[in-house]
C-alpha cells in the first residue's frame, strides 16, 4: 500500500536533498484526456513514471475538434481515468497536482484544471497550473538522468495547435524565434490529407503512413506542373521573413483539383496520382519548416541571441508533428552548421501527454518560484514569452 510520505506542503523545500513526493498530472488542453502518475525520489535522481492513461476523442466523422464535444469528452473521461490509475496502483493519495492551465480550449482546460483543484484541497497539497508549450520543450529532460538538454536550447514545437521555434534560456526566460503566422502545421497536413480521401482521428499520421507506405506504387500522372508554394520566400519587397505559413500549401490542392482535373475531387484519383500529391505536399510542408528553422537561428546567432560554441546547439524536436521521420532527418540536413545534438522525445512522448505536464509541474514546483492560487482560471491564450516567475 502506497504511503506518502510528505504529509505538508513541499514548496519552501528548495535544499531538501531526499525528498521523495509522489505527483497526479493531468492534461486537457485539447482532445485528449490524459492522467499520469510520477515518482520524484529525490532531486539527484531521474524521476519515475508509474503509470500514464489517456483516452483520445474520435472527431475522424466531425471533420475536426467541437469544443462542446471536448469538453463533454473531458468530463467524461477524466474523473474515471483519475480514478483508476489510483486505484490500480494502491495510492489513496498523491503529493503534488499537476494540471494544464493554458494555452487551449478555456472549456477543456477548465475540465482539467478544476478537478485537479479539487483533489489538491480534498488532499491538502499543492496545485501547479502548468504552461501546455512548457510540457512540450521540457519532455526530453524527463528522460535524462542529467536533465539533458541543459539550458539553453532551441525547442521546435510542430503540432495541430501550434508550431514555433523556441529559445529557452532558462525554465521562465522563453524567446520565440519563429511562429506560424496562419494555421499549425498539423492543421496543413491534416487538410491535406483529408482532400486525398485518407481517413482516420490523427490524419497528419495517416498522411505519413500513406506517403512510406512500402506498396511498390507504379508511375502516376501528376504534371510537373502541380508545385507547391514557398510561403514567405524573398519576393515582394520581402527578405528574410522568419515565420511560417501553411495555408498556401492547403489552398494549392484546391487550385489544383480546379485547373488540372477539372474540380474533380484529389480523392477520386488513382492511387499513385494521390500517392505522388501526398509526398510531394509533405515534402514541400517539412522543407519550409527546416528552412525556415535555418534562418531563424542564423539571425538569432548573427545577433547574438544564440551561441554555438564548441558544444554546439542543443535542438529539441516535440508535438505530434516532430515524432515525423521524414521531418527529423530533413532537420538534421539543414541544421548542420549550427552542429546540432538533437533530441527527440519517443513519438508517444510527442503527442499531448500527461507526463509532460507532470514534469514540467516538477520543474516549477523545485523551482520555488512559482506556485497556483485556487482561484486561478485557466488561460486560453497564454504566450510563452509571458511566463514569470510568480515566486520572487
Ligand atoms: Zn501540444
Amino acid at each position: 500500500m502506497f504511503r506518502s510520505r510528505l504529509r505538508q506542503s513541499l514548496i519552501g523545500r528548495r535544499t531538501s536533498d531526499r525528498c521523495l513526493y509522489h505527483v497526479l498530472a493531468i492534461e486537457s488542453s485539447c482532445d485528449d484526456s490524459s492522467v499520469c502518475l510520477i515518482d520524484r525520489p529525490s532531486r539527484t535522481e531521474p524521476p519515475r513514471l508509474i503509470d500514464h492513461k489517456t483516452v483520445s476523442l474520435d472527431s475522424s466523422h466531425s471533420g475536426g475538434i467541437i469544443p462542446l464535444d471536448a469538453v463533454a469528452h473531458h468530463l467524461q473521461s477524466i474523473p474515471p481515468l483519475v480514478n483508476s490509475i489510483l486505484r490500480e496502483n494502491n495510492i489513496e493519495k498523491v503529493d503534488l497536482v499537476c494540471a494544464t492551465r493554458g494555452p487551449g480550449m478555456f472549456s477543456s482546460l477548465s475540465s482539467g484544471f478544476n478537478l485537479a483543484k479539487g483533489l489538491a484541497m480534498a488532499w491538502n497539497v499543492p496545485i501547479i497550473g502548468v504552461h501546455h508549450m512548457l510540457g512540450h520543450l521540457l519532455t526530453p529532460r524527463f528522460f535524462s538522468p542529467q536533465s539533458e538538454p541543459q539550458f539553453p536550447f532551441v525547442s521546435l514545437l510542430a503540432s495541430g495547435g501550434h508550431t514555433m521555434l523556441v529559445l529557452s534560456t532558462g525554465l521562465f526566460q522563453h524567446t520565440v524565434l519563429a511562429d506560424t503566422i496562419d494555421v499549425a502545421i498539423g492543421n496543413a497536413l491534416d487538410k491535406c490529407a483529408r482532400q486525398l480521401g485518407l481517413k482516420g482521428s490523427m490524419l497528419g499520421k495517416e498522411l505519413e503512413k500513406f506517403v512510406v507506405a512500402n506498396d511498390d506504387s507504379g508511375p502516376h500522372n501528376v504534371s510537373k506542373s502541380f508545385t507547391f508554394p514557398t510561403p514567405l520566400s524573398n519576393r515582394c519587397g520581402r527578405k528574410d521573413v522568419a515565420a511560417f505559413s501553411f495555408a498556401s500549401f492547403v489552398s494549392t490542392m484546391t487550385r489544383m483539383s480546379e485547373s488540372l482535373y477539372n474540380s474533380q475531387p484529389l480523392a477520386e484519383l488513382s492511387y499513385n496520382d494521390r500517392k505522388e500529391i501526398a509526398t510531394r505536399a509533405q515534402s514541400s510542408i517539412f522543407q519550409h519548416v527546416a528552412s525556415k528553422c535555418q534562418l531563424a537561428l542564423s539571425q538569432a546567432v548573427a545577433q547574438n541571441q544564440i551561441n554555438v560554441n564548441d558544444e554546439g546547439l542543443r535542438f529539441v524536436c516535440s508535438g505530434g508533428v516532430a515524432s515525423n521521420q521524414v521531418l527529423r532527418n530533413m532537420l538534421k540536413g539543414s541544421l548542420s552548421e549550427f552542429n546540432p545534438t538533437f533530441y527527440f522525445p519517443d513519438p508517444q512522448w510527442c503527442t499531448d501527454n500527461a507526463l509532460m505536464i507532470g514534469w514540467a509541474g516538477i520543474e516549477l514546483y523545485e523551482s520555488g518560484q512559482w506556485s497556483t492560487r485556487l482561484d486561478e482560471l485557466p488561460i486560453a491564450k497564454w504566450p510563452l514569452a509571458d511566463l514569470e516567475p510568480t515566486r520572487k
